[in-house]
Formats: structure tokens, sequence, C-alpha cells
């Protein structure tokens, strides 16, 4: 599937990655990643972490290991989950779960063992990936991006839109960024105040009692 309509605003790819799913535990929930294991491919080369070639290659080896794709894909699901939880907290200075942290180390040394450093041609040093062997190897950039931010983000700049609950890390000089995106949420919450003042100032008293929007 295509990803028109899902903006990579998030500023981190681990925040990038929760942001697949919008308005989670409500009516309007929303689901990016619905066509299994072919859609998380599709996923990593729309935000960059994987080519076309590999990509291909590893649709190819998910296509010969059905029931091992559909696993890949779940446990995708399961860890976009905690990391959702664990930036959730931090967004809502909560205390995070001892779990989620056991989760993310393990995944965090699988990630480390296929990373590689590589000197670039101005001299400069970089890491960089081994190719991809098991299905599951895609989602080590992820983990990665969300160690990074753990430990080099300011985690008071991780932010949570109070409209669709996207997650975002503000990196605007005076810390000012609370929707996800000022023209959607943004307006949308203006004109929802805008509807409401308009109710109260046309019907003094049907702002009371149940049923009221
Ligand atoms: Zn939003």
């Amino acid at each position: 599937m295509g990803f028109e309509g899902l903006t990579l605003l998030g500023g981190r790819l681990c925040l990038d990655f929760c942001n697949t799913a919008a308005y989670r535990a409500t009516a309007q929930e929303q689901e990016f990643l619905k066509g299994g294991y072919a859609d998380l491919l599709d996923w990593c080369i729309y935000a960059g972490t994987l080519s076309e070639p590999e990509s291909t290659r590893l649709k190819g080896q998910a296509q010969d290991h059905p029931a091992q794709a559909q696993q890949t894909f779940r446990d995708a699901l399961k860890r976009r989950a905690t990391l959702y939880s664990l930036f959730h907290h931090l967004a809502q200075a909560e205390a995070i779960p001892p779990e989620f942290l056991q989760e993310l180390n393990a995944a965090q040394q699988h990630a480390m063992s296929r990373r590689q450093l590589i000197r670039q041609p101005d001299g400069t040093f970089t890491w960089t990936w081994l190719p991809c062997t098991a299905l599951s190897d895609v989602l080590d950039p992820i983990v990665a991006s969300a160690s990074e931010l753990l430990v080099e983000g300011d985690l008071s700049r991780v932010r949570q839109c109070p409209g669709c609950g996207w997650l975002f890390y503000d990196s605007s000089r005076n810390r000012s960024r609370t929707w996800c995106d000022m023209q959607f949420c943004g307006n949308r919450a203006k004109a929802r105040r805008h509807l409401a003042k308009i109710r109260t100032q046309t019907t003094p008293s049907a702002n009371t009692g149940p049923g009221k929007a």
C-alpha cells in the first residue's frame, strides 16, 4: 500500500514508526500497517531505512516462509506497542514500566550485532547496517533510533499530539510545538473550540446535561 497522508513528522524514526497508528483506543482509531509483513517492508522503504532491492529479496523470503513472515509482523506490532507506551509515558512525564526497558535492551543487543563502523570518503566514521538476513532485521534501525533518542535526546522534548496521539520530537527553539501538525490537528481543535463557542452563545442552556459534543 501507499502511505499518502502518513507524514513523517515525528522527527525520529522510532516515533514515526509509532505513528503508523493514530487515535489509539478511540472510535476513530487508524491503522496504517494493515497489509502484513509486506506493508512493514513498504513502510521501511517509505521511511528510508530499506532499499528496494533488499525489500524485494525479503519479500521473496517472506513468500517462502509465510508463517514466519506473519509472526514477524505480529512481533513488529508488539514492538511498536512497547515503543509507543514507552514514549507515551515519557511524554506524559510518567514512570516507565521496567519490562519495556528489558524488551528494548534485548532488541538493542541484536541491533548492535548488525551494526558496522565504516570510514567515509571525507575521513569521518559512521554506522552502517549489515544486509538483512532474518525477516525481523528490518526492525533494527527502529530499535537503534529508540535507544539513541533515550540516551542522547532531550526527553523533555518528546511530546504527544493532544488531537491524534502522534508522538514527535519538539525541536522548536522555544519548545512551543503542541500539535503534530498545526494545519491538521491544530486547526481541527481551533474549529471545535470555535463551534463550541458559537453553540454556547446561541443556545445558552443547551450545554448542560448528557450528550453535549
Ligand atoms: Zn495530531
